[in-house]
C-alpha cells in the first residue's frame, strides 16, 4: 500500500473520508511522520457492516444496514456516536471515526476512535420500530462493544433514550447491569450531570476564547448558528445566557433572522411545542441555508458536513468560524478560508466538549461515583481553554491553520503512544 499524495479531486470535496485524509496527510507530511506509522494511522483499524432484520409495525421484516468502524484503540477503547439517517455511508462512518481519534487525542483523553450508523430513516419509522433496530443492532455488535472496548454514545438522530436501549441489550446479554458501555445515557442510569448540553457547552467556551484573540465583548458579537438540534440549541441558548447576541438560526426547512438579537429561550420553547424554528414570532422567517453567508462575526455550522465547500466558502463574511458539527467544512474549501483570513476553530477541537463529558460518565460509571454538575461543566471549562491554547499556540509556532495544527497535535500524540506500545505486525 502506497501513500497518496494529499490532491483532493473536485468530485470528491464531499466525501468526508477523503476531507479527513486529505487533513491528515497534510499533517502527516508536516510532522515527518514515519512511513509506516502513517499507514497505520491512516486507515481504520477495524470495519463491521451488520445486515440487522427488523420486525416492522404490520408485521413484516425489513433489512437495515449498519456499521461500526473502530479507527484506533491505541490510546484506550474505542469512542464514538451511533447516528441514524438515510444518507450514512460507509466513507462517511469512516471518516467520523477517524475524527474521534484525533478528537480525544487534541483533548487528551484516554481513548481511541470509533464511530457507527444505520441507514434508516428514523423520522419515518415508530418508537417500536427504533427500539426493535437499536437492540438487534446492539447484539450483532456484542462482542466489539464494552466498557474496555468500544463506548457508543449518541448522534445524529439518536438520543439518551437509545443509548438506554443499547445498554439494557448490552446488560441482558452480560446478564449484569453494564451502565460503562455507553455514554449519553439517562441521569438515573449512569449519565453524567451536563452530558446532554456539553457539546454545545464546549462550543461556548471555545468562542470565547477566540473572541479573546480579536478583542471582542460579548455583548457586540453576532453569532449564526446553523442546526438547532443538541449542539446548536444549546450552544445558542448558552451564549445567549452569558450576553451574546444570536441573530441568526438556520434549519433544513428554513431560518430566522433577527438583527437585534434572537430570544433562544422562547425558541427552544417554541421548537418543542411545534417540532420546528418555523413560524417563531420573533423573527424574520429567511430561507434555508441563506444565513450561512450572511453578515455576522461568528457562525458556527453545527448541523451536518460539508456545508461549507467551494461553492460558498467564498462568500462567508464571518471572521470566526465555529465548526460545531463534525465535517462541516470540506478540505478544498480550507484553503479559501484561510486566504480571507476567517479564524476557524476546528471541529476536532470545538465539538470535543461532548466526547470529554463522555470521558466523565465512563470514569463515574467505573467508580460508582457521580459528580456534582459544577465539577464536570469546571473540568470541561479546563479541559476545552487549555486545549484550545495548545493548538492555537502550535499553530502560531509553526506557521499552520489551526485545523492542521490539532490534527498535528492529535496524531503526535497518537503515535508516540504506538511507537512506544511497538507494532505488533
Ligand atoms: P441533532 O440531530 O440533535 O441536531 C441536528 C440539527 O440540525 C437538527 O435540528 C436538524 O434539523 C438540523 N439539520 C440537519 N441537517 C441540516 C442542514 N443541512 N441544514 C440546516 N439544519 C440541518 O444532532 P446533534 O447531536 O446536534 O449533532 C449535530 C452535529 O454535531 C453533527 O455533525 C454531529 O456529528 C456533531 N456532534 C454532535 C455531538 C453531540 O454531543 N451531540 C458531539 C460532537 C459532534
Amino acid at each position: 500500500m502506497s501513500i497518496e499524495t494529499p490532491t483532493l479531486p473536485i468530485e470528491q470535496e464531499t466525501n468526508p473520508w477523503m476531507a479527513q485524509a486529505a487533513r491528515f496527510d497534510i499533517a502527516a507530511r508536516k510532522l515527518n511522520l514515519d512511513e509506516g506509522l502513517w499507514k497505520v494511522l491512516r486507515y481504520p483499524n477495524r470495519e463491521i457492516t451488520v445486515h440487522i432484520p427488523v420486525q416492522l409495525d404490520n408485521g413484516k421484516l425489513e433489512i437495515f444496514t449498519g456499521y461500526r468502524v473502530q479507527h484506533s484503540i491505541a490510546r484506550g477503547p474505542a469512542k464514538g456516536g451511533i447516528r441514524y439517517s438515510p444518507d450514512v455511508t460507509l466513507d462517511e462512518v469512516r471518516a467520523l471515526a477517524s475524527w474521534m481519534t484525533w478528537k480525544c487525542a487534541v483533548v487528551n483523553i484516554p481513548f481511541g476512535g470509533a464511530k457507527g450508523g444505520v441507514i434508516c430513516d428514523p423520522k419515518k419509522m415508530s418508537r417500536s420500530e427504533l427500539e426493535r433496530m437499536t437492540r438487534r443492532y446492539t447484539a450483532e455488535l456484542f462482542e466489539f462493544i464494552g466498557p474496555e472496548k468500544d463506548v457508543p454514545a449518541p448522534d445524529m438522530n439518536t438520543n439518551e433514550q437509545t443509548m438506554a436501549w443499547i445498554m439494557d441489550t448490552y446488560s441482558m446479554h452480560m446478564r449484569q447491569t453494564v451502565t460503562a458501555v455507553v455514554t449519553g445515557k439517562p441521569e438515573n442510569m449512569g449519565g453524567s450531570k451536563g452530558r446532554r448540553e456539553a457539546t454545545g457547552r464546549g462550543v461556548w467556551v471555545v468562542t470565547d476564547e477566540a473572541l479573546k484573540r480579536f478583542n471582542l465583548q460579548r455583548e457586540s458579537t453576532r453569532v449564526i448558528v446553523q442546526g438547532f438540534g443538541n449542539v446548536g440549541s444549546n450552544a445558542a441558548r448558552l451564549m445567549h445566557s452569558a450576553g451574546y447576541k444570536i441573530i441568526g438560526i438556520d434549519e433544513y426547512d428554513g431560518g430566522l433572522y433577527n438583527k437585534n438579537g434572537i430570544d433562544i429561550n422562547a425558541l427552544v420553547e417554541h421548537r418543542a411545542k411545534t417540532g420546528s424554528v418555523t413560524g417563531f414570532k420573533g423573527a424574520e422567517a429567511v430561507g434555508a441555508h441563506e444565513l450561512l453567508i450572511a453578515d455576522c462575526d461568528v457562525l458556527i455550522p453545527a448541523a451536518t458536513e460539508n456545508v461549507i465547500t467551494t461553492r460558498n466558502a467564498d462568500k462567508i463574511k464571518a471572521r470566526i468560524l465555529i465548526e460545531g458539527a463534525n465535517g462541516p467544512t470540506t478540505a478544498v474549501a480550507d484553503d479559501i478560508l484561510a486566504d480571507k483570513n476567517i479564524f476557524v476553530v476546528p471541529d476536532i477541537l470545538a465539538n470535543a466538549g461532548g466526547v470529554t463529558t463522555s470521558y466523565f460518565e465512563w470514569v463515574q460509571d467505573r467508580q460508582g461515583y457521580f459528580w456534582q454538575e459544577s465539577v464536570v461543566n469546571q473540568q470541561l471549562d479546563h479541559i476545552m481553554r487549555s486545549s484550545f491554547d495548545a493548538v492555537v499556540s502550535y499553530a502560531q509556532q509553526h506557521s499552520v491553520n489551526n485545523r492542521i495544527a490539532a490534527y498535528m497535535v492529535a496524531i503526535d500524540r497518537v503515535q508516540a503512544v504506538i511507537r512506544q506500545r511497538g507494532i505488533y505486525a
